[in-house]
């Protein structure tokens, strides 16, 4: 079957368009992304500045489809990816004002304080322990499963890092389909854990815990740019659209420009640009789907970026960095250190530290202005790491409405989008709030629509 002549407008070149846009430009469609900002990459951005390099979203990937191969490859960026400093595997948690490193091994997690005794012997129960009636939050499941202490020492503080989100909100089945999954298919997560390796081997594909951890020399930023150039001329910067309309078996988009008001035509339209903002495009085609879209919470974050002369710190950077139970009562959900786990972060005998604030457990902290976020953040790591002097470099994004939380009945949500596509032929929803919310969930979403597209063409 040919493809050509066919054409698709992708509204939003954050890294699901791009995506998109990049497999089906080489499927000779007719493809133009309109992209709001000045720059391409959506959430995916870095920064220079004064010797650092500050990824203001996304700091790193793990490899989880063999589509990044295939695509830096084709892109010709696959000798500026790095991978992470083996260091990296280590990642701390917080108890008690002290940081414990998650064991890696049967040793570590005997001889570990992270976790008290009878929190261990409570996790060596899950093996026997039955299916959910129900649909399940997190907490619910992880609790049932595992025990109170592993869901306040180990899966709230991941839940933070992964989703910025709350156990208790998030389902599940949406939120972590695979772990679901174990228990679902195998009747367990150690049972699961051990059949769906050889599951994984034959599809190619790698689990979130054994794929390696990658980003690259320059950043994250390079991903969506190396898209950006491949496209050319067909990504068109600083152009928002502001409505859809379905004409004759065409879709028409209207954007605003440099230049003014522009209509743009195409058989297929990919919306990638965050729930909210489709529901808004959606409304003169059809207004079902409007309250679903709406009602995805995405929760703020600030990201606050320090550079501390390495003098200052006594706690050696030996690993990921940590992350925090809400049960610590801290101003911050944790800390990466940027420039252990990835060459060129700060300038020699600097560290870089990218903290995240805010999200649902603490959405409030994030309206602070920048001089009180600075503070409360080094107040924070001061006490953690036993730094003793305020950092020499700061930068900080606020990400007003960052992450889609998929919570508990978002299977719904989901039902209603598919709903929705099938009765609206040649419009797609290809964005971070379907499918998961990690890179390589997105990648693999816009491969999904674009074969969809391929299909139907
Ligand atoms: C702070 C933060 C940290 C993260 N850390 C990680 C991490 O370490 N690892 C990981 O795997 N994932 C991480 N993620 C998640 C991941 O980065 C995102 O899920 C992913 O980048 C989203 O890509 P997207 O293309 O779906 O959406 P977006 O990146 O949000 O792109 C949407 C695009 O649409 C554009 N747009 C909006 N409205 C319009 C309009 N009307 N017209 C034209 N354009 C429009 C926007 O400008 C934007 O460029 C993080 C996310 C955030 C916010």
């Amino acid at each position: 079957m040919t493809s050509k002549n066919k054409s698709c407008i992708i509204v939003g070149g954050g890294i699901s368009g791009l995506c998109a846009a990049y497999w089906l430009m080489r499927e000779n469609f007719d493809v133009t992304v309109l992209e709001r900002d000045d720059t391409p990459g959506g959430a995916m951005k870095t920064v220079h500045r004064d010797g650092y390099l500050i990824d203001t979203g996304p700091n790193s990937s793990l490899e989880t489809t063999p589509l990044f191969n295939e695509l830096f490859t084709s892109l010709g960026i696959i000798d500026k990816r790095v991978y992470a400093n083996e260091t990296a595997n280590k990642r701390y948690i917080l108890r008690d004002g002290n940081l414990h490193a998650i064991p890696m091994s049967p040793g570590s997690f005997l001889k570990t304080k992270l976790w008290s005794t009878g929190g261990k012997l409570r996790i060596l129960k899950e093996p026997f322990i039955g299916r959910a009636n129900g649909e399940e939050s997190i907490a619910q499941f992880v609790e049932r499963r595992l025990g109170r202490e592993f869901l306040d020492y180990a899966i709230n503080p991941f839940v933070a890092g992964v989703y910025a989100g709350n156990p208790e909100e998030l389902s599940v089945r949406s939120a972590f389909p695979k772990l679901y999954r174990l228990e679902e298919v195998y009747g367990g997560l150690i049972k699961g854990m051990i059949k769906g390796r050889k599951e994984r081997k034959q599809r190619a594909e790698e689990s979130k815990q054994s794929a390696k951890m990658f980003s690259f020399k320059d950043g994250m930023g390079t991903f969506p740019r190396a898209i950006g150039e491949a496209l050319g001329d067909r990504l068109i910067l600083n152009t928002t659209a502001t409505s859809i309309e379905k004409n004759n078996g065409e879709y028409k988009v209207t954007a605003d420009t440099d230049n003014g008001q522009k209509e743009f035509t195409a058989d297929h339209v990919i919306l990638s640009v965050p729930a909210y903002h489709a529901a808004r495009l959606l409304g003169s085609i059809d207004t079902s789907i409007n309250d679903t879209l709406e009602n995805i919470y995405y929760p703020p974050v600030t990201m606050v970026f320090f550079g501390y002369s390495k003098n200052v710190i006594s706690q050696p950077l030996d690993g990921f960095g940590y992350l925090i139970p809400a049960k610590e009562k801290r101003k911050i959900l944790g800390t990466i250190w940027s420039s252990t786990i990835f060459p060129n972060r700060a300038p020699e005998g600097h560290a870089a530290f990218t903290t995240f604030v805010g999200g649902s457990r603490q959405p409030d902290i994030t309206r602070h202005d920048e001089t009180t976020l600075r503070e409360l953040v080094h107040e924070e790591i001061a006490s953690i790491l036993g730094v003793t002097e305020k950092p020499e470099f700061y930068y900080i994004k606020k990400w007003k409405r960052a992450i889609p939380q998929y919570k508990l009945g978002y299977g719904k949500t989901i039902e209603q989008i598919e709903e929705f596509e099938q009765k609206n032929a040649g419009l797609h929803l290809c964005s971070n709030y379907r499918g998961g919310i990690s890179v390589g969930d997105c990648v693999m979403n816009a491969r999904r629509t674009v074969d969809t597209i391929i299909e139907t063409a």
